[in-house]
């Protein structure tokens, strides 16, 4: 399938427009048409080669969201029609233990980046959401449920599942104290996900700017940490 999408070329050079090849239906793959993407800061190490492992062209982005358009033949969980989204996972072996507990990230035969890593079939450098399609191994496209607006969903499928997997590691909720340091892309996710689980959050920030914004996504405190400690004054002990 031809499609177009947005690639740096180089380390240096700025995301252009990029035509290239979306591979053939294999039977477990799903096709879709890119409605929505988000851009998290990865994107730009990778495109910038800040990690020094970056493929060109690359063609980023790991927070999709779009619509199938074709399913292979033994697709059972997606139909044609249906609003569905993929994350920075694309690929993983589906038979060790890691890929069993659904720990697929740590795949014992190494998974497969959404952009930017091998195809475990063909080779190929994945190529990301920076573009009007993608073909997805079926277990890595997740369905995005009626109430959720498709146009907001992008951000969950990156900083959402980072901060919220920590506080369901941790069993967060009603009773708990968490503190979140940064109200940045991430910092503000995790604020609202641990709020919604019930806990009791402080957002550390550098100063009280952010003050407003934290409580107004769920925070229940703001601590400045650039605010200087008042020390209780000591009493001059006379010798
Ligand atoms: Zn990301
Ligand atoms: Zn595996």
């Amino acid at each position: 399938m031809k499609t177009l999408g947005y690639a740096a070329l180089s380390a240096t050079s700025p995301l252009a427009p990029f035509a290239f090849e979306r591979r053939a239906l294999r039977p477990n793959d799903v096709a879709m048409e890119i409605l929505y993407c988000g851009v998290c800061h990865s994107d730009l190490h990778t495109s910038r080669n800040d990690w020094g492992w970056t493929s060109f062209p690359n063609v980023p982005g790991h927070e999709i969201v779009g619509r199938v358009i074709e399913v292979g033949g033994e697709v059972t969980q997606h139909a044609v029609g249906d609003i569905v989204a993929v994350g920075c996972l694309v690929d993983s072996c589906q038979h060790c233990d890691q890929c069993h507990g659904g720990e697929e990230q740590y795949c014992r035969n190494g998974r497969t980046d959404t952009y930017n890593s091998p195809d475990r079939i063909s080779g190929e450098i994945t190529k990301g959401g920076y573009s009007k399609h993608i073909v997805v191994r079926e277990e890595f496209v997740l369905s995005v449920p009626p109430g959720l607006d498709p146009a907001r969903t992008g951000p969950l499928l990156c900083a959402g599942i980072t901060t919220y997997s920590p506080l369901r590691t941790w069993n967060v909720g009603p009773g708990s104290r968490v503190g979140v340091i940064g109200l940045g892309g991430l910092g503000h996710m995790a604020v609202k996900l641990a709020a919604a689980m019930g806990a009791h959050v402080t957002v550390l920030s550098r100063s009280t700017d952010k003050q407003a914004d934290a409580l107004a996504l769920g925070a229940d405190s703001l601590l400045a940490s650039s605010n200087k400690r008042r020390w209780p004054r000591r009493r001059r002990v006379s010798t």
